[in-house]
């Protein structure tokens, strides 16, 4: 517990940070819009915050600094990510005019020989979420609103990672999630695989009949692989689970096995999905060009952020394939998602376990009511933090001296 003088302090401190966020955010963006400044306006300063829980849990934030507009505010980001923003982007990113974004993204895609992956990526993909969250205050708009979206709420699928996959308990699960009105279900099958043989197959398959007997039609089932599978595998499970009409089946091979998504989207008529581990519109392009997927799960953290994310959904438009963003968190995929038409992309991935405590820090939960997620109203991604849930917030820094 704080006691009340630590309290006040402790406040005073977020306040000067501009940790605390609401009206004060819209009516920097009345003025900055209404003057014109926003033209003017400059990032003075990156910040990583570190924010520790009284429950000692912790999360990494980005924020940018203006010249008297407002901040942008994204998290929590992966520390891969800011360990990376703070050795190699913070610098750049000082003096630059935040509306500018394209040609800072590019400048910075050509500025490292290694920049088409990994967490140089993801370190990119974080700070165009906090611009667009920064864009978003200055003028008063959700980001969504910024794409150009009109759809104020998204259908979310549940993401049955971490569930019992025991037969009584999964169709009572399966139902409950039904019932509380998810028409999408994902689930796992990672845990056999070839080194477990036909049985292996069967108990994959069994998994599939025993979701479609508990949920009946009207509930789409996809199931994800996580990497485990091999063609031989994928080839044997895809032709015994046809039958129940799976929605996909995703990341039965690694993202670097192309040639194994050609074959198998070639021979089932399951759609092949993957694609939380692209980098960037490249990856996505030599995919759907080959005709190996038609659900591109691209990740606004991962592949590039938000501005990454828009020109895959053009480039998915393209082929006719999905642009289902990978869920690991759900602020800048939501936004993306209802700015695209619903044709693009018709859902977004709720990680039913992760979600109810990834956002442990911000005031606004993200829930989804009826398989239904709202997009907040409330400028940039409307990330507020919670100071109630904060023992401590620090700047953070991996630089060394
Ligand atoms: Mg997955």
């Amino acid at each position: 517990m704080i006691d009340r003088m630590k309290r006040r302090s402790f406040l005073t401190g977020l306040a000067a940070m501009g940790v605390t966020y609401g009206m004060g955010a819209r009516a920097g963006a009345v003025s900055a819009v209404g003057s014109g400044k926003q033209e003017n306006l400059k990032i003075t300063k990156v910040e990583i915050l570190q924010l520790t829980g009284k429950n000692k849990k912790k999360a990494l934030y980005l924020k940018v600094h203006t010249n008297g507009g407002p901040a942008g505010l994204y998290g929590p980001i992966d520390n891969e990510a800011a360990i990376f923003v703070d050795r190699f982007f913070k610098r750049s990113l000082i003096g630059q005019n935040p509306l500018a974004y394209e040609a800072y993204w590019d400048k910075m895609f050509r500025a490292s020989r290694h920049s088409r992956g990994s967490h140089y990526i993801m370190a990119l993909s974080a700070i165009d979420n906090a611009l667009w969250d920064l864009r978003g205050r200055i003028f008063g708009l959700p980001v969504y609103r910024l794409l150009g979206g009109s759809r104020s709420k998204v259908r979310a699928y549940a993401s049955c990672l971490g569930f019992s996959q025991e037969p009584s308990a999964l169709r009572a699960k399966a139902q409950e999630l039904k019932r509380q009105g998810y028409r999408h279900q994902k689930w796992f099958v990672r845990d056999r695989g070839p080194k477990f043989g036909p049985e292996g197959v069967e108990e994959d398959v069994k998994v599939v009949r025993l979701l479609r007997e508990a949920v009946g039609d009207d509930v789409d089932l996809m199931f994800d692989a996580f990497w485990q599978w091999d063609l031989q595998y994928a080839l044997a499970w895809t032709r015994r689970a046809e039958q129940y009409n799976p929605r996909w089946i995703e990341e039965p091979f690694q993202t670097a096995n192309l040639d194994a998504f050609i074959e198998l989207s070639r021979e089932t008529s399951i759609p092949v999905a993957t694609g939380e581990h692209f980098y960037g519109r490249w990856d996505v392009h030599k995919f759907l060009k080959a005709g190996a997927i038609m659900v591109v799960q691209a990740d606004p953290e991962w592949c590039g952020g938000v501005s990454e994310l828009v020109k895959i959904c053009t480039l998915a438009s393209v082929h006719g394939a999905n642009v289902i963003p990978h869920g690991h968190s759900l602020h800048a995929a939501m936004h993306v998602v209802a700015s695209q038409p619903i044709e693009v992309c018709p859902l977004v991935e709720y990680l039913i376990r992760k979600m109810s405590s990834y956002y442990n820090f911000e005031k606004h939960q993200l829930r989804p009511v009826d398989g239904i997620l709202e997009l907040p109203d409330r400028p940039g991604f409307g990330i507020e933090l919670d100071e109630s849930k904060i023992a401590d917030i620090r700047p953070v820094s991996w630089r060394q001296s």
